[in-house]
């Protein structure tokens, strides 16, 4: 059988959400099953990338709630920056070895694996978690130019659209 060389980088708790903050897995009690599914359906391989806020000091398994300043102040950029670095050296030997990197999922309001959307208070703002920012400059100066897309289980219709169009 040939192998599939499609592939995906996802945040840690699309597959174990475990992994999130106390009292955040509202939606999953373990899988995030749409993301998985489409995985599965079309044959896409899946990379699990750490969780950054576990590795990260401050953090660990049973962590409560914090915000992207919050992080900042307690070390999730330096925690971030090595996932990063080990995460596009994977990505960059996967690349060169022919396969297709279709896109990076993140979670949408998560300090460190936001790509697009975080919190400030009550309010919905356009900023990056940590590790996003720091993934994404590390591609940056590998050149290498990957998609991202931001999961948020509440928005269910945004999240088949999203990965819908990574087969376009
Ligand atoms: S830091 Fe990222 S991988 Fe870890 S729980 Fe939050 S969104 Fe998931």
């Amino acid at each position: 059988m040939n192998r599939s060389g499609k592939c995906v980088f996802i945040s840690h708790c699309l597959l174990a959400q475990v992994a999130v903050a106390k009292g955040l897995a509202k939606f999953s009690p373990a899988i995030v099953k749409p993301v998985i599914q489409f995985c599965l359906d079309n044959d896409i391989n899946i990379f699990q990338m750490p969780c950054p806020e576990i590795h990260c000091e401050a953090g660990g398994v049973e962590r409560d709630l914090h915000g992207k300043v919050w992080y900042e102040n307690n070390g999730l950029r330096k925690t971030s920056q090595q996932i990063a670095k080990d995460q596009t050296n994977y990505m960059s030997n996967l690349i060169s070895a022919g396969t297709s990197i279709l896109a990076i999922i993140g979670v949408e309001f998560s300090p460190a694996c936001a790509p697009t959307y975080l919190n400030k208070g009550r309010t919905i703002i356009k900023d990056k978690g940590i590790y996003i920012e720091e993934l994404q400059q590390e591609l940056k100066l590998r050149g290498l130019q990957i998609p991202f897309i931001g999961i948020n289980q509440r928005w269910h219709k945004k999240m088949k659209k999203q990965l819908d169009e990574l087969l376009i």
